[in-house]
């Protein structure tokens, strides 16, 4: 009786919570305001699961989960303010889709044997709940990386592959390679990163390329959308790339997995932008889309590719057209790729609108689901090391000059800087460039950096956590990265009966 009565209160404080902090559409009081008027009742833990936000018993029937690839805390905060400042405020009080949703935890991001992670290692305890290796991607620790050899009993299961098991849906969605290493952690078991296509394995080796296994997925009935960029990984070298003249694919072994894709019964392939506006996601079953033989564009340069590209919000909202079609429920991983490849070139501008990017597909995702029976996730694998620093005032330029106070040399520095990369903007007797001269707002300007090298190294403090939906409030504090993984694996496991 007792311990009945305890359970009521919490459901009561939970509701409470739910109510001020609710969803991200839903116009709320202010905290304040539901602390002092606020008294938890049964009546309200009663009404509890059907408020969006809320966090019902049951667990989750989908699951989104967002990375920002390199999206450290500084990177939001600096995106934040330039998309505020993009319209027209001064920034500091804007907020992104995300930072609405109503849990936020923080993420320890190691890797099993370096300090700061690679993507791979961090993808693993995003997706298979395990802490592994810089390198390995679904791969346990004990492996050594790049030994095909050395993978036998080591490999792990992601909650993509557990998922389509269980019979739901399954996508994965990227700015970068659909082979790189993120989307990888989806649906690839590889003991290097670097086994992007057949071209890159060693001799002997037994595992099949990542590109392959996307195609040769061997749960379910495989992925149900793919939509990224890197075709090169899927097609032969002895097929010309459609839009990069002169280049070809790089695959060995004859195959074209994009054709062989198409070639099943209500599947498609497309690679620009025309045809992926063609696909009624209503008639289609199985997607691939592989925009750029490379990488996709930044979102900055989207308007210049020359076959055209869709952005990742069009590319998420026709993933989840089409894997909510399935009435057993549906996974979806949707990386922002390129966060992470501006900050490594120590380009802030692209690194922050294709934050800002990310949050409108996140946006665009919270009007389409219901988050009383989908769980959405948005975190980062892994920081880099961008610093807001100086004491601008407010609504000064994000991108522009400290506005109020020089170095000690009496020159000028901008507000926002690396801790590596490939411009430190001194001249030769090693007193710093006058930074007045340049215009650092520009679109392509390098920020500066204090270690000089060919590109920026990844930093590795802790990430965030945000998250809506079944079983999210699971996320309210600092743990492991491989937790998020577990977490989100048992909130499937919990709705599906597995
Ligand atoms: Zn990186």
């Amino acid at each position: 009786m007792k311990r009945l009565l305890a359970a009521a209160v919490m459901w009561a404080l939970a509701a409470a919570g739910a109510v001020a902090l609710g969803g991200a559409n839903t116009p709320q009081p202010a905290a304040a305001d539901v602390a002092a008027t606020h008294v938890p009742s049964v009546a309200v833990a009663a009404r509890a699961p059907a408020q969006v936000g809320a966090e019902p018993l049951v667990g989750a029937k989908n699951v989104i989960l967002f990375v920002g690839d390199g999206m450290g805390v500084s990177t939001i905060t600096a995106a934040r303010i330039l998309e505020g400042q993009m319209r027209g405020g001064t920034g500091e009080g804007n907020e992104l889709s995300f930072e609405r949703l109503p849990t936020v935890g923080l993420s320890r991001v190691f890797n099993w044997n370096f300090q700061v992670p690679d993507s791979a290692g961090a993808v693993t305890a995003l997706l298979a709940g395990e802490r592994t290796d810089r390198g390995l991607i679904n791969v346990a620790h004990e492996a050594t990386r790049g030994e095909c050899a050395t993978l036998a009993g080591n490999e792990l299961t992601s909650w993509v592959m557990e998922a389509e098991a269980l019979g739901l849906a399954t996508g994965v969605v990227t700015t970068a390679r659909l082979s790189h290493a993120t989307p990888a952690g989806a649906y690839a078991v590889s003991v290097d990163r670097a086994f992007e296509s057949d071209a890159s394995l060693p001799a002997g080796c037994s595992q099949p390329d990542i590109a392959r296994q996307l195609i040769e997925f061997p749960y379910g009935d495989g992925i149900d959308v793919a939509l990224g960029g890197g075709r090169r990984a899927f097609t032969p070298t002895s097929a010309a790339d459609p839009e990069d003249a002169g280049k070809t694919g790089l695959r060995k072994d004859g195959r074209n997995l994009a054709n062989e894709w198409a070639a099943r019964p209500g599947a498609e392939y497309v690679w620009n932008q025309a045809q992926f506006d063609a696909i009624n996601p209503a008639q289609t079953d199985q997607l691939l889309g592989l925009f750029a033989r490379s990488h996709m564009s930044y979102e900055h340069d989207r308007p210049g590719d020359q076959a055209g590209e869709p952005s990742l919000t069009e590319m998420t909202e026709k993933a989840i057209e089409i894997l909510s079609r399935d009435t057993d429920g549906f996974v979806l991983v949707v990386e922002a790729g390129r966060i992470d490849h501006a900050h490594h070139g120590n380009n802030a501008y692209r690194a922050l609108t294709e934050t800002i990017e990310l949050s409108n597909a996140v946006e665009r995702t919270l009007e389409m689901v219901n988050l009383n029976e989908t769980l959405v996730v948005v975190t980062a694998d892994h920081s880099h090391g961008l610093t807001i620093s100086g004491y601008p005032t407010r609504g000064n330029d994000i991108l522009g000059l400290v506005d109020t106070v020089t170095g000690a040399d009496g020159l000028p520095f901008t507000t926002l800087n690396y801790a590596s990369g490939p411009e430190q903007y001194l001249k030769p007797d090693g007193s710093r460039i006058d930074l007045a001269a340049i215009d650092t707002t520009h679109p392509d300007f390098i920020q500066p950096s204090l270690v000089p090298g060919s590109g920026a190294a990844h930093t590795g403090e802790d990430v965030a956590i945000y998250a809506a939906g079944p079983r999210s409030r699971k996320f309210d504090r600092a743990m492991g990265q491989g937790k998020i993984g577990r977490l989100i694996l048992n909130a499937l496991r919990r709705f599906h009966g597995a």
